[in-house]
Parts: C-alpha cells; sequence; structure tokens
C-alpha cells in the first residue's frame, strides 16, 4: 500500500470536473457516432479505442469498457482526470466541425474506471516466469506502466525509487484540483497488485545503489527518471524567505502542508502549464491577488489556453513581457522589480515596475537529469534529455529510457505511452527478438 500524509493542504480541494452518475453516462455515450478512423484515438498517445469504450458504457457493459481503456493504458484512471482533453481527444472529437458540443471521453473513461476500481474488477495476471529481470530506476507514471506489462510478459521487477511515495508527478505534482494524491496512490497500488513487483524506495541510483550494480544485478534496466529540481533566475534577492520553485512548493502543498499565513498577494514566474496550475492553486486557496509575470505575450504562453482561461475567471491578473530583475524585501519577499521587454524580448529602458507579492513562485521550467547517466557508455544526451529510438531503447545494450527524462517533460499520458512501448522492446530484447504478445495483444 502506497503510504501518503494524512494532512495535507490539497485536501482542502475539490474535483473542478463533476463525475458522471451512470444515467449521465449512458446518455453521454450514446451521443458518440462511433466514428470508424475515429480521430479522437489518433490524438491519443496510447491510442485508446475510444468509440469501443463509449460503445462498451452506451450498451452497459461499464466492465468491458474499463478492460478496453486498461488495455492501452493501465494509467486510464488518472489520466481521465489530469489529461488535458481539450487538446487530444475531446479537442479532436468531430463534433468540434459541426458546432456541437463534443463527447466528454475524459469524462466517460474516469466513469468506467472509477467504477472498475470501486468493484475491485481484475483484468491481468503475470506472465509465466521468463527468468529474467528487469530494473526500473523512477516509480512515476512511465516506470509504472513499464512494470506492469514486463510483469504481464513474465519478467522479474525492481522498482527503485528515490523517492517515499510512489507515483511520480501524479503523487507530488498534478493540480490537486484534478487528482489528489491519495487517489493517485490508488492507482498505485492498483497497478502494483499484479504482483512480483518488488519496489525498493529511499533509494537513488549514484548515491545508494550504482548502475554497475544494477547491471550485475538485473537483465535490462528502464529508466524512467523523471525532471529535477525547478529552475531559478540569477537575481538578487533569491535567498528571502518566500522565494520558492513551483513544483516544490506544489509538492509540499500535496504531500504535506503549506502556510499561507499573512500571505496576500502571490506571483508567479512563468508561462507554461505548471505556471497556469499553481495560479489557480494559489487562488482556490484564497489568496486574493494572484499575478502570473511572463517575459512573453498572452499569444507566446505555452500554458493550455483553456486553463488559462479557466484562471482567469477565477480571478487570476497577469504582467506580460516582464522579466524579474530582483526580488525585494529584508529577510521576506515583499516585491518583485521587473523589467518590461519589448515584441523582440529585449528589456525596455526606463521600464522597471515593481509588483508586490508575498511569496514567488517560479515556474520557469525544471533541471534535466542527463547527467545521471553520462557515465554511461553509449547513452547520448543532449540538453539533458536522454535520446532513445521511438521503442526507448537507448545506445547502449540493455537500457531503455521513456518519461520526462526522455521526452524532456510531457503529459502523464506521453509517458504513460512510452512505458508501455518500452516494456514492449525490453520483452523483445530479452527474448532474442521474439515478441510473447498474449492473444488480445497488448
Ligand atoms: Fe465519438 Fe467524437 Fe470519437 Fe467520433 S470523434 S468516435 S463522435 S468521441
Amino acid at each position: 500500500m502506497s503510504k501518503i500524509p494524512e494532512v495535507r493542504t490539497e485536501v482542502n480541494f475539490v474535483d473542478y470536473k463533476d463525475a458522471y452518475a451512470a444515467a449521465q453516462a449512458v446518455i453521454e455515450a450514446n451521443r458518440c457516432l462511433f466514428c470508424e478512423d475515429a480521430p479522437c484515438i489518433q490524438a491519443c498517445p496510447t491510442a485508446i479505442d475510444i468509440p469501443q469504450f463509449i460503445r462498451k458504457i452506451a450498451t452497459e457493459n461499464v466492465r468491458g469498457s474499463a478492460r478496453t481503456i486498461f488495455d492501452s493504458n493501465i494509467l486510464g484512471m488518472s489520466c481521465a482526470r489530469v489529461c488535458p482533453v481539450e487538446v487530444l481527444c475531446v479537442g479532436s472529437c468531430v463534433f468540434n466541425k459541426l458546432d456541437v458540443p463534443p463527447i466528454q471521453i475524459g469524462k466517460l473513461q474516469r466513469y468506467a474506471t472509477d467504477l472498475a476500481y470501486d468493484k475491485g474488477w481484475k483484468f491481468y495476471e503475470a506472465g509465466p516466469d521468463t527468468g529474467f529481470s528487469v530494473a526500473i530506476v523512477g516509480a512515476g507514471p512511465a516506470g509504472l506502466a513499464a512494470a506492469h506489462d514486463l510483469r504481464r510478459f513474465g519478467h522479474a521487477v525492481t522498482m527503485y525509487e528515490k523517492r517515499a511515495v510512489l507515483g511520480g508527478l501524479n503523487s507530488t505534482g498534478v493540480a490537486p484540483y484534478k487528482m489528489r494524491a491519495d487517489r493517485a496512490a490508488a492507482e498505485v497500488d492498483w497497478i502494483l497488485d499484479i504482483g512480483g513487483i518488488d519496489v525498493q524506495t529511499g533509494v537513488e541510483v549514484g548515491e545508494d545503489v550504482f548502475w554497475s550494480e544494477l547491471e550485475a544485478k538485473h537483465d535490462a534496466i528502464f529508466v524512467a527518471i523523471g525532471l529535477g529540481p525547478d529552475k531559478h533566475l540569477k537575481v538578487p534577492g533569491t535567498e528571502l524567505e518566500g522565494v520558492h520553485g513551483a513544483v516544490d512548493w506544489i509538492e509540499q502543498m500535496k504531500l504535506g502542508e503549506v502556510s499561507l499565513e499573512g500571505v496576500e498577494r502571490v506571483v508567479v514566474v512563468g508561462g507554461g502549464n505548471t505556471a497556469v496550475d499553481v495560479v489557480r492553486e494559489a487562488l482556490q486557496l484564497g489568496v486574493r491577488a494572484v499575478t502570473m509575470l511572463y517575459r512573453g505575450t498572452e499569444e507566446a504562453m505555452s500554458g493550455y489556453a483553456h486553463e488559462w482561461k479557466a484562471a482567469k475567471i477565477e480571478g487570476a491578473r497577469a504582467l506580460w513581457q516582464g522579466l524579474p530583475v530582483a526580488y525585494l524585501g529584508e529577510d521576506r519577499v515583499k516585491g518583485v522589480r521587473c523589467v518590461r521587454m519589448d515584441d523582440d524580448k529585449k528589456p525596455i529602458e526606463g521600464s522597471e515596475v515593481v509588483v508586490g507579492a508575498d511569496l514567488v513562485l517560479l515556474a520557469i521550467g525544471q533541471g534535466k537529469l542527463g547527467d545521471m547517466v553520462s557515465s554511461l557508455d553509449g547513452i547520448a544526451v543532449e540538453w539533458g534529455v536522454m535520446q532513445t529510438e521511438e521503442s526507448g531503447a537507448t545506445g547502449r545494450a540493455g537500457y531503455f529510457a521513456g518519461g520526462d527524462c526522455a521526452n524532456g517533460g510531457k503529459e502523464v499520458v506521453n509517458a504513460a505511452a512510452e512505458g508501455k512501448r518500452a516494456a514492449k522492446a525490453i520483452n523483445g530484447y530479452l527474448m532474442q527478438g521474439t515478441l510473447t504478445l498474449p492473444a488480445e495483444g497488448f
């Protein structure tokens, strides 16, 4: 059982999307056109057979529907909550072109997978023992997806995770109004329930165990180490109390408590999805004034437009084309001095302004962990990102990689797809080119 602390700030959040009741799910499912060559499938990184799982809900075969989802994506429960469906499956639904509301695929997926969890339906078991052993470094979405399928192939699996908590960003980083850490823990338990996955927590490669030891113990290694700590700007005042990395702050809020006593103004630096998430989190925790400070324009921000639109409705403000040059305050931060940028991203002389802030959250990206594998001959690393083939294979025999450490930082659903793909490739590598797919394929 994955252990999540009971006292957590995140329990103050409520789901931002209501779950469907059975009747609502059937009505919505019956709107689907069950398209041939469905664009919604093509938009899904795990290629779930969406019309098929929806058809099964329409015919009240929810167990079959859940099976269809999990066959493609064992993290189907969390993906139903955290996927940016507006730019993936739902955004591709043919109804968008007909000026009709698209099918609520995420909510239907949540309905089927939640029922599977509630009813305790089991679909998978480990394959016959092959005698091979695989190390998985990192127990986030990619590692978990790979572990599950490797067990289905019959390989022994050991997961090495540096944290005490499993689940990776699903447990530590997902906005709690989308999914709370206890739900991520339920998913970890659901996946580990296949049995035979040895989980070693508090073990960091390079500190507690070395690649050479893993090579001696295992026949293949899947590297799924995610991303590193928050990046910081090199400006005066970084050491002030109240200046934090956003990902670190979110983790504290999800797995423990953050204090917002005396915090009336938050400045979030960045314009990506983490920035937008943390803006909404601060607002929903009751902070009066939350300002996103981004060096580019609103049109250029990389955060999803639908999420930013929701943030604005919740009261978010923004200062576009602003770059912090100093954090102000004695011991604790009181404001951010920033310079305005022109359209060529050059500072405009004499344009400095000060934005009041009792808390500054830096969401300008996370470090890459390529250094962790740089001692391994044959593994290419570019800008900190591990380079792999489509299958996840690296240039070093027996080493595969997937998830954020190999894609640079994408969605949970990408990590799930890459973990599954790597499991298949690892199986092929171990079985000398003969894939041992079960009859239904996976
Ligand atoms: Fe159903 Fe829309 Fe997918 Fe067509 S594109 S199968 S209508 S969800």
